[in-house]
């Protein structure tokens, strides 16, 4: 009797198995590919700890393409977009050959999925599809003739055409992120305000900033060098069929394991290879005036 309910037990879980039911058991189903080689940050320890992080969700598999170094031979890199729901740029260097930037333009017009990280806005300043796709970016000698600076005022986006320089940041200081769109996947269910507990943040930042959306801002502190303003921390853009999650957090290996970065990375990311988000916020997600850190 015993061995009979046994054996009835494991038949049933071979069927649920089979058919796919018991999520744990099932392959992640979402194809990531995170982009790198060339940064003006250490991309060599932050590629990892973000594959890390997605492929905690289990919702991805992740696999990364590696430029060649800067100056090297460009010519044959070709990573194919195409076969990815959701490509996460964690680059910025040279140029890509003609032919991959087309592919890449294709990829996100067709559908592709984009995650924007940090300094990956600040590259390509000469390629006007890319500045569509990542919306707003800094340095390179971005200016003016960029497109406008974009902040949060009076409850809502400023588009901001006044001349100077695009992206500027101040010394490291913890951020309080507060929610702009609360109805967005990536943002529902989060708290209004939440805590980074430290970020190289960048302000000022400027582009085409066409179809952008602004989730979440933090205060760019005038003491930290900053505008004085709301500057946009997490945004969307619609290019073609594709959606793009900008994240202007993650500077290094520290930033990324305060919980407000590891979120918003993860739902982000669902977001932009899917449009939806199936993860709930976990139970140590910061309060408006404690950071969360996993160590
Ligand atoms: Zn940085």
């Amino acid at each position: 009797m015993f061995l009979r309910s046994v054996l009835t037990l494991a038949c049933a879980a071979g069927v649920l198995v089979a058919a796919g039911l018991p999520a744990a058991a099932a392959e992640p189903a979402l194809k990531c590919l995170i982009v790198d080689g060339q940064n003006n940050h250490n991309w060599q320890e932050t590629t990892p700890i973000m594959k890390k992080i997605l492929e905690e969700t289990g919702l991805f598999t992740v696999d990364v393409a590696t430029s060649p170094d800067k100056k090297g031979d460009m010519s044959t890199f070709k990573p194919d977009f195409a076969k990815y729901n959701v490509v996460l740029l964690n680059y910025t260097g040279d140029a890509w050959p003609d032919e991959t930037n087309k592919a890449f333009v294709e990829y996100v017009k067709n559908g592709g999925g984009v995650v924007v990280v940090h300094a990956a806005s600040n590259a390509f300043p000469e390629w006007p599809e890319f500045n569509e796709i990542t919306g707003v970016g800094g340095w390179g000698g971005r200016n003016e003739k960029s497109g406008p600076y974009v902040y949060w005022q009076d409850g809502k986006t400023v588009r901001d055409t006044s001349p100077g320089r695009g992206g500027a940041h101040g010394p490291q200081y913890p951020i309080q992120i507060v929610v702009r769109a609360p109805d967005h996947p990536v943002t529902k269910g989060l708290p209004e305000k939440f805590m980074h507990s430290t970020e190289e943040f960048y302000h000022s930042l400027r582009g085409p900033a066409k179809n952008l959306t602004i989730l979440a801002t933090a205060l760019a502190e005038k003491e930290k060098k900053g505008t004085g303003r709301d500057e946009p921390v997490l945004m969307t853009i619609d290019y073609g069929k594709g959606r793009v999650f900008h994240n202007v957090l993650g500077h290094a290996g520290t930033q990324m394991k305060s919980v407000a970065f590891i979120v918003t990375l993860q739902r982000g990311t669902e977001w932009a290879a899917t449009g939806k988000v199936t993860q709930k916020a976990p139970d140590d997600f910061p309060t408006a005036d404690e950071p969360k850190r996993r160590e």
